[in-house]
């Protein structure tokens, strides 16, 4: 056990090219929240892999983009932070021969650093095997990675020969946390993200990226195998509020069931979930707001 390896790596690339989907298939279960909306992961969510030649531990950075309110700059902070702390720096793109600005912006804020850079070429199962080799090439040109992987994340190929990759890049180290460790996101933080991935996914563009979900209370019955879960959607519109609750609360009643499944999944136990909707006008924009629902700059 002394050759034991462990360490960092920071996940990074573009919304939507599959940082969670790879996250969840790599550690078998769900914790980040995938969606094809834009900007889905708000938080740095840390998850970790244990096998018996190391420990990797993720930190799934939200998406690198310019940043236009309160939100968007802290978003940003939070990536770039990470990338300086890190053993490796994970990049996914996705299998394609079209580099935008996106992945120069990317790219530009890599070439910066020290630490090692393997791309990840996603998305292998969508495209001919030809495009992938003319994506491997492309890439080459703009920068100086320590190795080029192409993987499905969303079938799980070849992301066995990413994981003997990435150890390769390891230090020696500890075992930071216990072998069936898999997140130190603490739970009331994965059951909010479970109800705000089913309103992404249910109500109309506008709204899901001005909503914010508080766990007000999460209790277990003493002896049953139930928790009640008491949670608040907050929203910044009126017109919002009445949208996400639907017509005769059809809607919410929708994202409490579907968000309920995943819970009972997760939680491994039956789950009675309360759900509330509240208007606060502008919260992206406030500090004290952004840190009542859990965004806070002291924790980059
Ligand atoms: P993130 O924003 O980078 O975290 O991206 P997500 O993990 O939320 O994935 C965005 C979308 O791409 C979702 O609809 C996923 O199902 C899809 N996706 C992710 N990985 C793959 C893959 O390997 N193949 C295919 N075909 N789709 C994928
Ligand atoms: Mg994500």
């Amino acid at each position: 056990m002394s050759d034991f390896k462990s360490g960092f790596v920071a996940i990074i690339g573009r919304p939507n090219v599959g940082k969670s989907t790879l996250m969840n298939q790599i550690i078998g279960q769900k914790i980040a929240i995938t969606s094809n909306k834009a900007q889905t992961t708000r938080n740095r969510i840390q998850t970790v892999y244990t096998d018996s030649d190391g420990q990797i531990i993720f930190l799934d950075t939200p998406g690198i983009v310019k940043a236009k309110n309160k939100l968007g700059e802290y978003m940003l902070k939070c990536a770039e932070g990470t990338l300086s702390e890190v053993d490796i720096i994970m990049w996914i793109v996705e299998a394609s021969t079209f580099i935008g600005k996106g992945e120069r912006y990317i790219s530009e804020q890599l070439i910066r650093t020290n630490t090692p850079v393997i791309l990840v070429i996603n998305k292998i199962d969508a495209v001919p095997a030809e495009e992938v080799f003319k994506a491997i090439d492309a890439y080459k040109d703009i920068n100086d990675f320590a190795e080029i992987v192409p993987v499905s994340a969303l079938k799980g190929d070849n992301t066995d020969e990413l994981i003997r990759t990435l150890m390769d890049y390891l230090p020696e180290g500890p075992m930071y946390y216990d072998a069936d460790t898999v997140t130190d996101q603490p739970e009331r933080q994965i059951v909010s993200e479970l109800i705000r991935e089913q309103a992404l996914r249910l109500l109309d563009k506008e709204i899901p990226h001005g909503i914010a979900v508080v766990i007000d209370s999460m209790k277990e019955r003493p002896g049953g195998r139930l928790v009640d879960i008491d949670a608040t959607i907050i929203c910044e519109r009126d017109s919002h509020k009445g949208i996400i609750i639907g017509r005769q609360g059809q809607m919410l009643k929708k994202i409490g069931t579907n968000a309920r499944v995943g819970m009972e999944r997760l939680l491994d136990t039956r789950v009675n979930l309360k759900l509330w909707v509240k208007v606060k006008k502008d919260w992206r924009d406030s500090d004290t707001q952004l840190k009542n629902y859990g965004y806070r700059s002291d924790t980059l």
